[in-house]
C-alpha cells in the first residue's frame, strides 16, 4: 500500500518580518495568570491596580489576539509604553505551511535555537482539531513512529506550546474583533486540541501543564479542559499529576496486549509494564473528573492485529471507562511495519465493539503531505540516527 495520493499540494513559504528572538525583552505569551501578575508588579503597576490590568491585559492577548500593545485602546496610554519598554508579545515564527487536499493544514515552526517543530490542524464537520508539539524530537524510541528517529533536541518552553495554538488562530483568521465576544459566530475553526504532536508531553510536564492552563482560561482561548487530550506512551508517575494539575482528557498509547511486544513497540513499557499502567489509569477518570480514557492502537500487520489480541485487550481494558481508537499504522520512509489490511483491522474492531467498546478507526488526514500521525519529523532533521544509539542517549 502507498501512504500518498496523487493530490494537489499547495505551500506557501510565511515571512514574518521579526524573528522570534532568544534575548530581549521577557515575552508575556505563555505566562500562567500569576506569572503574567509577577511581572506587572516587577514594572511597577500598584497592587491596587492590579486585577485590573491584568484582566485587561489578558483579554487583549487572550481573547482578542492583540500583538501590539499600542493597540490596546482601552489601556492607559503611559500603561502601554510601560509594557512596550518591559515586554514582548512573540509567538514562534511560521516557516512553512503546507495544505493537504483533504484540508488538513501543517505548519513547520521555527523556535528559539534555530529548532523545529510541526503543529497540524486537522478541519472536521462542525469542528476542528489542533495536534501541537511538546518537545523538539522525543527521548523515546517507539519503533513505529517517525518522531522517535530524532533525537531530543529540547524541551519547548510554555510559550512555544501556547504559541502554536495563537499562530494557528492567526492562519484561521479567528480572533474575534477587539470589544466583540468569542461566541456567536458558530462552532469554532479550532474547537479542540490534541498533544499527539512531536514529543512525550509528560516528560515536559510543567510546560506543558501551564500552557494549558492558558489555553483553558475562561477570559482567553477558553477551549474546556474536555476539549483537550493530552496523549502519554505511559509515563505512569506523571499520570495522576496530569489528572489532579491540567484535567484534560487523556489517551494512551497502549498498541499492544503483552509486555513482549510491547517493550519493542513502546519501549518506555520496560520501565512500567501493561500492570503499572493500567493500575494509574484506573485512578484517571475519577481524579480528573473525566470521560473515557482513550487507548490509542496502532494496527501494525503481523504484529499486534489477531484476534487473540483484540480479545486479549478485551481483558486488559476490564473495569476502565474507555474507548480504543484504532490507528491504521501511517507509513515513513524506512518504517519496519506495513499496515494491517483493512479487514484485519476491522475483524479486530468488531471484537472490541462486541465486548461494548466503542472502537472507532481512524482516518489517516493529511498523508500527502507527512500530517499524519507518527510521520512529523523535522525537515531540516537530515541525520537519522541508529536506534541503538538514540536508546544509549535515552537509557533506555
Ligand atoms: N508521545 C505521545 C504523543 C505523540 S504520538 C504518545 O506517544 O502518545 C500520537 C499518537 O500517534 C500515539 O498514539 C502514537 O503512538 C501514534 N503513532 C506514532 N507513530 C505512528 C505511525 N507511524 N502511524 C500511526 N500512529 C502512530
Ligand atoms: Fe515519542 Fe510518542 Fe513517537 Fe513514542 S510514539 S517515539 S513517545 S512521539
Amino acid at each position: 500500500m502507498t501512504a500518498t495520493p496523487a493530490a494537489p499540494v499547495t505551500q506557501d513559504v510565511v515571512t514574518i518580518p521579526r524573528r522570534a528572538s532568544e534575548e530581549g525583552l521577557p515575552n508575556l505569551v505563555g505566562l500562567t495568570r500569576a506569572q503574567m501578575r509577577e511581572a506587572l508588579l516587577a514594572v511597577g503597576v500598584p497592587e491596587r491596580q492590579l486585577k485590573m490590568r491584568l484582566n485587561q491585559l489578558w483579554q487583549w492577548i487572550y481573547h482578542w489576539g492583540v500583538r501590539d500593545f499600542a493597540a490596546m485602546t482601552n489601556l492607559a496610554k503611559d500603561f502601554r509604553a510601560t509594557l512596550a519598554a518591559n515586554f514582548r508579545l512573540e509567538l514562534p515564527e511560521v516557516v512553512s505551511r503546507q495544505v493537504s487536499a483533504d484540508g488538513t493544514r501543517k505548519y513547520l515552526v521555527r523556535i528559539a535555537g534555530g529548532h523545529e517543530v510541526e503543529t497540524v490542524y486537522i478541519p472536521e464537520e462542525g469542528r476542528g482539531t489542533l495536534c501541537i508539539s511538546s518537545q523538539v524530537g522525543c527521548t523515546l524510541t517507539c519503533s513505529f513512529c517517525h518522531t522517535g528517529t530524532q533525537r531530543l533536541v529540547r524541551n519547548l518552553t510554555a510559550a512555544e506550546i501556547v504559541g502554536q495554538v495563537m499562530l494557528a488562530r492567526d492562519d484561521l483568521g479567528e480572533w474575534p474583533e477587539p470589544g466583540t465576544g468569542t461566541g456567536d459566530a458558530g462552532p469554532r475553526l479550532l474547537s479542540n486540541i490534541v498533544l499527539m504532536g512531536m514529543g512525550e508531553p509528560l516528560y515536559n510536564f510543567e510546560n506543558v501543564r501551564d500552557a494549558m492552563l492558558v489555553v483553558m482560561d475562561g477570559e482567553g482561548i477558553a477551549l474546556g479542559r474536555r476539549r483537550i487530550t493530552l496523549s502519554t506512551s505511559g509515563v505512569v508517575p506523571e499520570i495522576a499529576r496530569t489528572a489532579s494539575e491540567i484535567g484534560c482528557l487523556l489517551a494512551v498509547s497502549f498498541h499492544a496486549t503483552t509486555d513482549a511486544v510491547r517493550d519493542v513497540l513502546v519501549p518506555i513499557n520496560k520501565r512500567w509494564n501493561i500492570e503499572a499502567l493500567l493500575e494509574s489509569l484506573r485512578a484517571y477518570p475519577k481524579a480528573s473528573n473525566s470521560e473515557r480514557i482513550t487507548f490509542e492502537y496502532v494496527m501494525l500487520d503481523g504484529v499486534n492485529d489477531t484476534d487473540e489480541d483484540a480479545r486479549r485487550l478485551v481483558g486488559l481494558l476490564d473495569g476502565i471507562p474507555a474507548k480504543v481508537n484504532l490507528i491504521p499504522f501511517n507509513e515513513w520512509p524506512g518504517a519496519p511495519y506495513r499496515r494491517s489490511s483493512n479487514n484485519r483491522i476491522r475483524a479486530f474492531a468488531t471484537i472490541l465493539m462486541q465486548a461494548g467498546y466503542a472502537s472507532p478507526i481512524r482516518t489517516p488526514r493529511g498523508e500527502d503531505i507527512m500530517a499524519a500521525c507518527g510521520q512529523l519529523k523535522s525537515a531540516t532533521e537530515r541525520e537519522r540516527k541508529s536506534r541503538r544509539q538514540i536508546e544509549a542517549e535515552a537509557g533506555l
